[in-house]
This record gives structure tokens, sequence and C-alpha cells, in this order.
């Protein structure tokens, strides 16, 4: 007897995430000082200072347990939003809630259907459950092609995930896609909407799912201090839902999901307009650059609404491994169904430059 056989197959089958190489594994493995990391969406420009002023005020009361309820942060972003804060949950980052959404609402013998070079986190979660993932293939260009996510689901589905935009390809779908989508997807249907990266979005034809929330769907919408707060480490996400959802989401989770230093810090930093503007600006014009410079390296990119660009570099893997020597983290796509691509964060001006002189070294040894 192995302990495999004790749990479903798709549990023992999973292939754990693989995060982005850090920093100090490239400095013990190979040897480089201070590589440039760029591989894991992260704000270059650091924490909120906002955020690190009201940790240490947090500090001293480290002995007590957390707001179970997260009272104040609820309340926080259920003002800033207008929303009643009984449809806010907050979680140990969006993961964990995505993961506690697959675990309510899906079992054997139930699917849940997502797109093709998605985040891997919607795959790893329904395998999670024994349920089955129906994967829709994106368009050429690769954009969702919601008309057939839409025709995908049958009546053992219960969920339908969506990253808008979506990770790792930063492309997003429109309003008027969007609206069709919802008129076909039944109402029993739970829709998630992982904006994740909805402040970074500039097209003006990106529907925010949250006008949509008119109470008679289960439509429920991911976002999270990770990326434009740069607050990746403390792991805080949050959705917006039904209270009823809501109050089954705090069924099946851990007492005190997020950390008291966690709740602190957010609160301070939805309040910090001026780390979220710099980090808007520096995200403009690192697109800009980076797009500007693949051109001119005759690489082709998926046009990106996020603080990312999907590379068709031919090599993912190799190209990836050769940039580590640079002393460059960006992500192979190999996990993502996507073996020609990296994906690079965009970086503090001196990083993206260092990125972009690397990958012409590089691209010009894998092309000859
Ligand atoms: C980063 C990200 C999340 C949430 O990440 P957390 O750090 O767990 O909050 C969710 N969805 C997508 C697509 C992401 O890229």
């Amino acid at each position: 007897m192995k302990p495999e056989d004790l749990v479903l197959p798709s549990v023992a089958a999973i292939n754990p995430y693989e995060p982005g190489k850090p920093i100090e594994e490239v400095q013990r493995e190979l040897g480089i000082g201070e590589p440039v990391k760029l591989a894991s969406n992260e704000n270059p420009l650091g924490p909120s200072p906002r955020a690190l002023e009201a940790i240490r005020a947090a500090l001293a009361e480290l002995n007590r347990y957390p707001d179970g309820a997260s009272f104040e942060l609820r309340r926080k972003i259920a003002a800033q939003i207008g929303v009643a804060p009984e449809q806010i949950f907050p979680g140990c980052g969006g993961a964990e809630i995505l993961n506690l959404i697959a675990f309510l609402f899906l079992r054997p013998g139930l699917n849940a259907v997502i797109a093709a070079h998605s985040f891997v986190i919607y795959e790893l979660a329904i395998a999670g459950t024994g349920a089955a993932a129906k994967v829709v293939p994106q368009r050429p260009n690769l954009t969702f092609d919601l008309d057939a996510m839409a025709a995908a689901i049958d009546d053992q589905t219960r969920v339908v995930f969506l990253g808008n935009p979506n990770n790792p390809t930063g492309t997003i779908y429109r309003r008027a896609e969007w609206q069709r989508f919802l008129q076909q997807v039944p109402p029993r249907i739970v829709i998630v909407a992982d904006e994740a990266y909805f402040e970074f979005v500039r097209d003006r034809d990106y529907p925010n799912s949250l006008e949509d929330h008119d109470g008679n769907r289960f439509l429920i919408t991911m976002r999270t201090f990770s990326k434009i707060f740069g607050l990746a480490g403390l792991r805080v996400g949050y959705v917006v839902a039904r209270s009823d959802i809501v109050r089954l989401l705090n069924n099946v989770r851990q007492p005190f999901n997020v950390n008291s230093l966690a709740q602190a810090a957010v609160i301070a930093a939805m309040d910090d307009a001026e780390h979220v503007r710099r980090t808007l600006d520096n995200n403009r014009v690192g697109i800009e650059y980076l797009e500007r410079e693949l051109t001119r390296l005759k690489l082709a990119f998926v046009p990106s609404q996020a603080n990312f660009i999907l590379v068709d570099v031919a090599a993912g893997r190799a190209v990836y491994d050769a940039l580590l020597r640079q002393g460059v983290i960006v992500r192979p796509m190999n996990g993502y169904g996507l073996p020609r691509h990296v994906r690079i964060s965009v970086g503090l001006e001196d990083e993206n430059r260092k990125l972009v002189a690397a990958l012409g070294q590089v691209m010009a040894k894998v092309r000859c």
C-alpha cells in the first residue's frame, strides 16, 4: 500500500506550482551577485511605505491572534468599491480563495471550464477536488474565446475561471464579448472573474466585472494586493461576491487566514495613492520601452494590458537558462503549454535595460 492509493488520483498526479526562481537561489546556485528578478509580476518599486509603517506599528501586538473576521479590512474595501462588507471575502492571497472556491463547488464527477494558457492555479485547484478541467483553446492571437467557453459548459459544469487580464498572456476580453458571455451562461454557474491585474489595464473597452454584480448570478470578482500594491510577500487577496457565497466561503476557510500584519498593511496601502500612481507610471513607460526593444530585436510578443509581457523566443527554456546565467530571471512557460515563450515582468528602468541587453546577446547565439 502506498499513500498515493489513499488519495484522489488527480491529486497524486499533480505537479506542484513552480514559482518564479527566487533571487537567493540564483545567487546560491550560479554565484551571481545581484540578479534582476523579472519573473513573478512583482512591483519593482517595492511595497508602499505606508504599509511598512503600519506593519512596524502592529509588531508589538504579535502575541494576539488577528481579527479572524478581518472586520476593518472588509469595511475599507467595501467602502472603496461601493458594496456591503458582507460581500467581501479576504484570503491568504487570491490563490487561497481560488482553492476555496474549487473546494466548495467541485467534486469528482463535476467539471470546471478554463481557457488554455491561463493561470496554472486554476488547474491545480480543480485537480485538488477530483473534478475535471474542461480546457478551451484560445484564439490564435492568444485571446480568450468566451463564446467557445460558454459553449463548453455542460450539465456537470459548476465553475468557469476567467483571467482578465489573463496571466501569462496579458490579454483581455472586451465589454461586448463579456456581456454576450453573461447572457449565454446559465445562472447556476459560478463565474470567477480573476482581475489580479485590473489596475494596470489601459484599454477603454475593459469590462470591470464589479459592475455586473446585480445579485442575480453567481459572479465572483477576485482582486489582490500582490501586484499593484507591491505586497506579494504578505499574502492578501479578496473576492467580491453575493453575501450568501461569502458565507459559504467562511464555512471552509481556516479561522485566521489573513494575519495581523497583513491586515494592517493593506489597510494602509489602500490610502497610498501616490505609490499606486508611481507604479502605474513606471509600468506604462516600462511596457512601451520593452515593446519598442522587442520589436527592434525582431521578437514577437503579445501586446499586454498588465505588468508583464509574453515573448516568443522560439526556445523558452533554453533562453530562460541563458538569461539566468546573465543574471536575469524571467519565467519559462512550459508549464503553461507555451514552450516557445518566456514571460517577462516589467522592472525598473535599469532592470529593463539589463534584460534587453542580455536578451539581445542570448538571441544572437540562439539564432546562429
Ligand atoms: C498573481 C495572481 C493572482 C493572485 O495572487 P496572490 O498573490 O495569491 O494574491 C491571481 N490570479 C492571477 C492570474 C495572478 O497572476
